[in-house]
């Protein structure tokens, strides 16, 4: 059982204009953070939520891949040192070594990258999503910021399903949830409209209910003031109509007295560990 709160480290810092991250924002660039959680329970030992961005992601390896190559192009990803995992996991007393559980939200790079430099048995990870990896054409996947080669090439021996976890009520107005660790006490929720099999993970037996949201939006200000951005920020949900739908979701929980965290917002959290961060 889960009663105390997860923790969160940054893995990187990308700046980008507010403007394109909140309806009626400034020009002012805004230090996004690259969240990775983490929590211990009983059943599935130490566990990340994501990985965050790893040095795979930010430089080439000398394995050539022209679409990578092209989204390190645009996107420019970055980490906060050679070892963000190692440093984050520093500040918990812990080693990559000692992970035995990561959840993967969804397969976007900045959240899978850093997956290759951790030796952990156990990874789960939306059903729909590894799907959708699958199916999709390299092309396809690289236009949603989705690269198989991120990950280790032993990815599929260590992979389970968080659809196979029981489903349970999750709190307010979150729906159904799955009962991750067999207690009630960490849910995955879908929080789709992002990228397929976007998910969210909530604890809903601490004082206060707890959501990651994950990337639901990058500003929580955007989800409160019901501010989301229009183009060319809207371009990236991988469908809008659901997107929208999982924003007025995570906004019914917080006003329903739920704390919420996502990954990207500048804005430190009581469950931030760096929550003085400079970029
Ligand atoms: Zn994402």
């Amino acid at each position: 059982m889960i009663t105390a709160g997860p923790h969160f480290f940054t893995t990187s810092i990308l700046p980008v204009r507010e403007s394109l991250l909140l309806k009626g924002g400034t020009r002012t660039r805004l230090p996004l953070r690259v969240r990775v959680g983490y929590f211990h329970h009983r059943r599935l030992g130490h566990t990340l939520i994501d990985a965050g961005y790893g040095v795979r992601a930010a430089r080439t390896d000398g394995k050539p891949d022209l679409l990578l190559s092209a989204y390190r192009k645009l996107i420019k990803p970055s980490t906060l040192s050679d070892d963000p995992l190692g440093d984050g996991l520093l500040r918990l007393g812990l080693r990559k070594s000692d992970i035995e559980t990561v959840i993967i939200t969804h397969f976007h790079a900045d959240h899978i990258s850093g997956l290759a430099d951790l030796p952990v048995s156990r990874i789960l990870c939306p059903k729909r999503a590894w799907g959708a990896l699958k199916a999709n054409s390299r092309l396809r996947n690289a236009l949603e910021g989705v690269f198989a080669s991120l990950l280790p090439e032993d990815f599929e021996d260590r992979l389970g399903f968080l659809e196979d976890a029981q489903v349970v009520q999750a709190p307010t107005e979150l729906g159904n949830g799955r009962d991750i660790a067999d207690d009630g006490s960490v849910l995955a929720v879908d929080l789709p409209g992002h990228l397929e099999g976007h998910t969210g993970i909530c604890f809903p037996k601490l004082e206060k209910p707890f959501l990651y949201a994950t990337d639901v939006q990058w500003l929580k200000r955007a989800v409160m003031e019901d501010r989301c951005p229009g183009f060319p920020a809207s371009m990236i949900y991988h469908h809008r109509g659901e997107a929208m739908r999982s924003v007025e979701k995570v906004r019914r929980f917080a006003r329903g007295g739920g704390d919420v965290v996502l990954c990207h917002d500048p804005e430190p959290h009581a469950f931030d560990l760096d929550a003085g961060i400079e970029p």
